[in-house]
C-alpha cells in the first residue's frame, strides 16, 4: 500500500501512551509505561516523526501542507496487536459452546462429533470467497476496535491441499485489507480423522512445510502439543524439520490442556519466539523463558472458559519474562472479536495491573511476532500504527470496556476514522395505561 504524503499532527491529546521502554521483562508499572500528558504526535510519511508534549511542539510541522487534529480529551496509545489468533474458518461451534455449559468437557465433546474436527469439515465445505469474505468481516471489526496487527494461523484444513488453500485464502486477504496480517502455518493443529497419524505426520514433514515456504505463505510455525493432539517427541521432530526447510518464527501451543513436560524437554530455543498458553506450566521454567528472551504468550479467554488453571503469571513476571496477551480467537471457545473484552478479561480474571495488560496487547506482543522494531510502540522511525480513544485516561479502556469510543485508527500513517454504523437491532417505546 501507498504511503500517504499528508503530515498528520495529532494535538493536544489528553495522554499519549507511548510504551517507548519497552518491551518490558517482568511487570510494567505507570512509570515505565511512558506516558506522556497533553501530548502531540507527528505523523509523517506512514511513520512517527515526533512525540512530545504538546507546549514542545515545533513550529516547523505547523506547515500549510499538514493536517491538524484537535484531540482534546483523547488519548493515543500503540495500534493493538494480536499475537494468537484463529481466524480463517467456516462454520461455527455452537453446539459445542452450550454443551460445555451443560457441563461436557473439550474431550468428550470432541469425542462427539465437535472440536476441532468439526471446524475442519465446515472449513473445508466452505469455498474459497465465502473463507474470504468471512474472514475480511473478522478482520473489519478487529480493525475498527483498534487492533492494527493481527497473527492469524491456519490449522482447519488438516489436509496438504487445505492448509495451503487457507494460506492461500489468507495472503490475498493480506494484500488489501489495511490490518497487518502475520500468517503462521498450523498444520500440526491437530491429527485429521480421515488419515492415519502417522501418514499425517509425513505430509507434515514431507510435503507441507517445504511447499509453505516453496509458495512463500508463511516463514512461521505452530504446534499444538498437548494430550490429543502433538506429543513432545513429534513435536521437536517437526521443530528440527521446520528449522532445516527455513521457517525463522516458532510458537507453540505449550501446556494448555495438560502439563505435557515440552518446556522441561526443549534444548534448542533458537527460533522459538513465544509459548503460548501455559495454565499448566511448572513455574520453574520462567527463568529459562527469561534467559532465553522467549516471549509468554497468555490467552485469557481459552482459560476462562475451559476452566482451564492461571497460568504461573507472578513467577514469569518475577523471572522478568516479557508476558504478552492475545485474545485466541477461535470459535470453538472463543468466536469474539472485541479485543478490549480480552483486556478486561485479564485485568479483572487475573487481577492484573491495566499498566500491564496495555503493553502485554501493544509492545509485548510486537515483541511476541518480533515485529517491536516496527511497531507496538509509539516511537520516533517506528510506523504509525496507533488509536485515538475519546476517553481523557487510559483506565477507562479497562473501566468502560464494553463502550469505547475508539475514533481513530492509525495504520502505517493512513487514518482511518471509526464510525459508529451497526444498526439498531432492538428499539423500545414507552407504553403508558
Ligand atoms: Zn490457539
Amino acid at each position: 500500500m501507498t504511503v500517504p504524503s499528508v503530515t498528520y499532527i495529532l494535538r493536544r491529546l489528553a495522554q499519549v501512551i507511548t510504551c517507548e521502554a519497552g518491551p518490558y521483562a517482568g511487570r510494567v508499572t505507570p512509570e515505565r509505561l511512558g506516558i506522556v500528558e497533553q501530548g502531540s504526535i507527528v505523523v509523517h510519511r506512514g511513520r512517527i516523526a515526533w512525540v512530545g508534549p504538546d507546549r514542545d511542539l515545533s513550529a516547523e510541522w505547523l506547515r500549510q501542507d499538514t493536517v491538524e487534529l484537535d484531540l482534546s480529551g483523547h488519548i493515543a496509545l500503540p495500534g493493538l496487536i494480536d499475537p494468537h489468533t484463529h481466524l480463517i474458518y467456516g462454520g461455527d461451534r455452537l453446539n459445542d459452546w452450550m454443551e460445555r455449559l451443560r457441563g461436557r468437557t473439550y474431550l468428550e465433546i470432541a469425542v462427539q462429533g465437535g472440536g476441532i474436527w468439526k471446524t475442519v469439515q465446515d472449513t473445508r465445505a466452505t469455498p474459497d470467497e465465502e473463507l474470504k469474505r468471512l474472514l475480511e468481516l473478522r478482520l473489519d471489526r478487529l480493525f475498527a476496535f483498534g487492533v492494527t496487527t493481527v497473527e492469524v494461523k491456519s490449522g482447519y484444513g488438516l489436509s496438504e491441499a487445505e492448509e495451503i488453500r487457507l494460506l492461500r485464502c489468507l495472503q490475498q486477504v493480506q494484500a488489501t485489507h489495511p490490518i497487518g496480517v502475520m500468517p503462521t502455518f498450523l498444520g500440526a493443529h491437530a491429527y485429521p480423522r480421515d488419515m492415519d497419524r502417522a501418514a499425517y505426520l509425513d505430509v507434515l514433514v514431507q510435503r507441507l512445510l517445504p511447499e509453505v515456504i516453496r509458495q512463500g505463505l508463511s516463514l512461521s510455525i505452530d504446534v499444538f502439543c498437548d494430550t490429543g493432539a502433538f506429543t513432545v517427541e513429534e513435536t521437536l521432530y517437526l521443530l528440527t524439520i521446520a528449522r532445516q526447510q527455513g521457517f525463522v518464527a516458532i510458537h507453540l501451543h505449550a501446556d494448555e490442556m495438560s502439563p505435557t513436560g515440552l518446556l522441561e524437554a526443549i534444548d534448542d530455543w533458537k527460533n522459538i519466539y513465544s509459548v503460548d498458553h501455559l495454565n499448566h506450566m511448572d513455574a520453574r521454567m520462567a527463568r529459562v523463558l527469561a534467559e532465553t528472551g522467549v516471549a509468554a504468550v497468555l490467552l485469557p479467554t481459552t482459560c476462562f472458559h475451559l476452566r482451564l488453571p492461571t497460568p504461573p503469571i507472578q513467577a514469569l513476571l518475577e523471572a522478568g519474562v516479557v508476558v504478552a496477551i492475545g485474545s485466541d480467537h477461535n470459535p470453538g471457545t472463543h468466536p469474539g472479536l472485541n479485543p478490549w473484552y480480552v483486556f478486561w478479561l485479564a485485568c479483572v480474571g487475573w487481577n492484573l495491573p491495566v499498566e500491564q495488560v496495555l503493553a502485554g496487547m501493544t509492545v509485548q506482543a510486537a515483541y511476541g511476532l518480533r515485529i517491536h522494531g516496527q511497531t507496538g510502540r509509539i516511537a520516533p522511525g517506528l510506523r504509525a500504527d496507533l488509536v485515538v480513544v475519546d476517553v481523557p485516561h487510559y483506565g477507562y479502556l479497562l473501566y468502560q470496556w464494553d463502550s469505547l469510543p475508539v475514533r481513530w485508527v492509525f495504520k502505517n500513517g493512513r487514518p482511518y476514522q471509526i464510525r459508529e454504523t451497526a444498526e439498531i437491532r432492538y428499539t423500545w417505546m414507552s407504553h403508558e395505561e
